[in-house]
């Protein structure tokens, strides 16, 4: 704890007496009007929603806050293992329908503002997503450690406290703008500052061996920058079970002495400016996703949250165990999420032995087991490479036990593969060539015991490619552990028609057990569940159309099929081929090919990163394609398309409960899993998609007769690449050849020539890896199959039912029960609050 803060009183007992506060809305409007009148100063002139949200914000905060006490007590009384999830981005959403739901408290929060004469859902609607986060990645990491509070583990989230997060997107002539997303611009009534806890990260500087104490060498790191790391801690409850959990992020600030010389030479403004400098850190999200960042503010955000993280954890095992770190690693474990925090493996060794005194041997045997990593990509240019230049002038002790943990682990390889120089030099950390890299996902294999996929495909394909050098050295390192989403917000909260039915219909136990959901496939062909099901559905589309109307000015008819593809631009993700077949479906409406055609509404969400020169251009590509379709008389009702701006978690909510088809249709082998596509299953939606990441248990659960497959396997892509032709494939394709005949034609872009001729020669050319070509016609048939479904309204409902129904396995509980028995084997407990 900083000296500022140590303790200097010696208060009454009672002072540590924390009344329980009353969980009822007569409690709750006491407080409320408290918050409204006296701390917020509030009174008759102006009711504005700001206030009136913080004041029940700060309500709910109270109970939170209690019982996340009262959690960390026991688990510091039960001295228990506990594990810590580093990651760089969670992507929370909004807090307060969460803490409503997981306190239990619906029903009595409705009623106190009732009587208040207010909204719940207006409130709701004031606060900010915090989307410190860009996509799958962030959200997981946030539905972690939503279900292990839920299942009373003891994990604690390490993550930082962007002051900007995920940009806003805007759709300015097609084109997406990017806003910054100042969150915590009106105050963050969520969060609670612990600045006693604040810590010191070095950077910079050089090293200095001189004997300790005990005559042994020991490294000092000196001259260095320091920037301080001040924690702001957020509660994160269990479904109604008394746990709160804790997030605890990280803001840098300046350090007192931060650059004194120029303060006192008199130059006060470049001090001033410098120590922004160090405040920059947490400045803001960097908006790459499944790409490398490369930049040295990247790497210093990294190491900030290793090294603060990893402090903190540590200073709390000396206070509670002394210098003795023997039995450090049975009480605790660190979840890497990605090679993002991964400088944690030789930061722990760095803050062991120059530290804390202890050898390398010792320190090695703790790191080694007690990180665990995660995959998530194998996407190459997503993984992460330093250049050894930067990393040494920014961490030199850091980048010196690298080379030394590189040196032992190539010293095992060269013992197992004598003379197998290749294998050493795919293998090293460091990749050699004109600029020396540091690898990081090597750095994490190697510190780790435990190396997981997110799918099984992905899993499988770790061990066959990209990490198969490492897999014949410790094949038991390697293990699936399939991502999941948690029923509570994906379900239970953004859907509470369906979540009434489903609870009325089987009980209530699938909120914290979500198999209990396969009791509805009884009901899949009941005449008067299908009634209310479809009900549900119908109220879910309206809401979603008012929001599509609202922000894009574009009618849904919520009887059309509502056809959805949300998530990140990528090209590998493949809108473009979603978006052919939108063009090809209106080249039908136009030939008068419309005999039976199903109306649909097509929408498309998600942000592309800034630098994503390709990715833009679709969402470009989207919004003309969009305007020419929605303006043509011909096409009427038979099809709308939109580009719903500025996709995140609190529009997901409205978005998945509404989708009938979920299009989960990246290329073969690219996907590591994906968790949108988990969350339109649950809420009954039909996947359209290819045998790629989680989609083949996807359809393993749902029934392959209940999923619309199409596509090459990863397999098929793998083999036609060679001689692949997709000008032979349009050409011999009449409906192809008409999609790219009226692209090329400039049809959809009449007044901005050769718009679009980047993304044309992109998926004609044989060199293109996401092989957008190769898949259509499969994919027009798989839409055609959808589409008459879709008119067998009995069969359409009932399919919608068994996807819902046998989407036990995606809750992040099990994922969660299996990381707990696999990796870091917790106790459970149960603080009794
Ligand atoms: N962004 C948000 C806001 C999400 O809720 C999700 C997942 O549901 C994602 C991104 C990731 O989507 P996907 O798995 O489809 O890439």
């Amino acid at each position: 704890m900083s000296p500022r803060y140590a303790c200097t009183a010696n208060p009454a007992p009672e002072l540590f007496d924390t009344e329980k506060l009353g969980m009822n809305s007569d409690a709750l409007i006491k407080d409320f009007k408290r918050y409204y009148g006296t701390h917020l100063a509030q009174d008759k002139g102006c009711a504005s929603g700001h206030y009136l949200y913080s004041s029940l914000a700060l309500t709910l905060r109270d109970r939170l806050f209690n019982r996340m006490k009262h959690t960390k007590h026991t688990y510091a009384e039960k001295h228990c293992k506990h594990a810590y999830y580093l990651s760089m981005e969670f992507l929370m959403g909004r807090a307060m329908g969460n803490a409503v739901l997981n306190l239990g408290l619906e029903k009595e929060t409705t009623k106190a503002l009732n009587e208040l004469n207010l909204d719940f859902e207006n409130l709701i609607e004031m606060e900010h997503d915090a989307g410190l986060g860009n996509g799958g990645l962030g959200r997981l990491a946030a539905c972690f450690i939503d279900s292990c509070a839920t299942l009373q583990l003891p994990v604690t989230g390490y993550g930082l406290r962007y002051e900007y997060g995920m940009f806003q997107q805007r759709i300015e002539n097609g084109f997406q703008v990017e806003k910054p997303d100042h969150w915590l611009q009106d105050g963050n009534p969520w969060e609670l500052e612990r600045p006693e806890f604040t810590q010191r990260i070095k950077f910079g500087g050089h090293t200095e061996y001189h004997p300790s104490d005990s005559g042994d060498m020991r490294v000092h790191w000196v001259n260095t920058n320091d920037v301080l790391a001040i924690p702001f801690d957020l509660p994160i409850p269990g479904y109604q079970n008394g746990t709160v959990n804790v997030l605890r992020l990280w803001k840098a600030g300046a350090t007192d002495e931060f650059n004194l010389e120029d303060f006192n030479s008199g130059s006060y403004t470049e001090a001033v400016a410098a120590k922004n400098e160090a405040e920059n850190i947490s400045m803001v999200l960097y908006p790459n996703d499944a790409s490398e960042n490369g930049k040295e503010l990247r790497l210093r955000q990294q190491y900030f949250l290793a090294s603060a993280s990893l402090q903190d954890i540590i200073d709390y095992w000396v206070t509670t165990h002394g210098e003795s770190f023997d039995n450090f690693a049975e009480k605790n474990c660190f979840q890497l999420n990605d090679t993002h925090p991964t400088v944690a493996v030789a930061e722990l060794m760095r803050l062991l032995m120059d530290e804390h005194g202890l050898s390398w041997d010792k320190a090695w045997d703790i790191t080694s087991n007690t990180m665990a990593y995660t995959n998530h990509t194998l996407l190459p240019e997503a993984l992460e490479r330093w250049p050894v230049n930067m990393f040494g002038r920014l961490l030199p002790r850091i980048l010196e036990i690298i080379y030394e943990i590189n040196a032992r682990f190539l010293r095992e390889v060269a013992r197992r593969w004598p003379g197998d120089k290749t294998r050493l030099a795919r293998m090293s950390i460091i990749e050699e060539g004109d600029e020396k890299q540091v690898r990081m996902a090597h750095l994490a294999i190697i510190g780790s015991y435990s190396i997981n996929g997110v799918a099984a495909l992905h899993s499988e394909l770790l061990k066959k490619g990209l990490f198969h050098d490492f897999y014949e050295l410790w094949p038991h390192k390697f293990n699936n552990k399939t991502n999941g989403v948690t029923q509570r917000r994906w379900l239970a909260w953004c859907n509470p028609d369906l979540s009434e039915l489903i609870t009325d219909t089987i009980g209530d136990k699938w909120i914290t057990q979500l198999t209990e959901l396969k009791k509805l496939e009884e009901y899949a062909h009941d005449k008067t569940f299908q009634k209310k099901w479809h009900a549900a559905k119908l109220a879910n589309k309206q809401r979603l159309a008012k929001l599509v109307k609202d922000s894009c000015g574009v009618e849904f008819n919520p009887e059309a099929m509502f056809d959805i593809q949300v998530k990140r631009i990528h090209e590998y993700k493949r809108q473009l081929l979603n978006i052919l077949h939108v063009i090809h479906l209106y080249d039908r409406i136009k030939r008068g090919d419309t005999k039976n055609m199903t109306p649909r509404c097509v929408l498309f969400g998600g942000k592309a990163a800034p630098g994503y020169v390709m990715a833009k251009r679709i969402i470009k590509l989207i919004n003309n394609v969009a305007s020419t379709v929605n303006n043509d008389p011909d096409v009427g009702d038979l099809l709308k398309v939109v580009f719903l701006p500025n996709y995140q978690v609190s529009a997901m909510e409205v978005i998945c409960p509404a989708a009938d088809l979920s299009e989960q249709i990246s290329t073969a082998g690219k996907e590591a899993s994906g968790t949108g596509n988990m969350k339109f299953m649950m809420n009954g939606a039909m996947t359209i998609g290819t045998l790629d990441g989680a989609n083949i248990e996807i359809r393993d659960e749902a029934g392959a007769e209940n999923f619309f497959l199409f596509g090459l396997t990863e397999d098929e892509v793998t083999e036609l690449k060679p001689t692949y032709n997709p000008r032979f494939i349009i050409d011999n394709d009449a409906d192809l050849k008409r999609v790219v005949d009226l692209l090329e034609s400039g049809h959809f872009n009449q007044c901005e020539e050769g718009c679009f001729d980047d993304i044309i020669a992109a998926f004609t050319s044989p060199n293109d890896p996401w092989m957008t070509v190769a898949d259509f016609h499969s994919y027009v048939e798989a839409q055609q199959r959808a589409a008459e479904v879709y008119q067998d309204k009995e069969r359409w409902i009932a399919m919608s039912i068994m996807n819902s129904a046998n989407s036990g396995m995606f809750s992040t509980d099990r994922t969660m029960e299996e990381y707990n028995n696999d990796i870091w084997k917790l106790e459970k407990i149960n603080p009794r609050y």
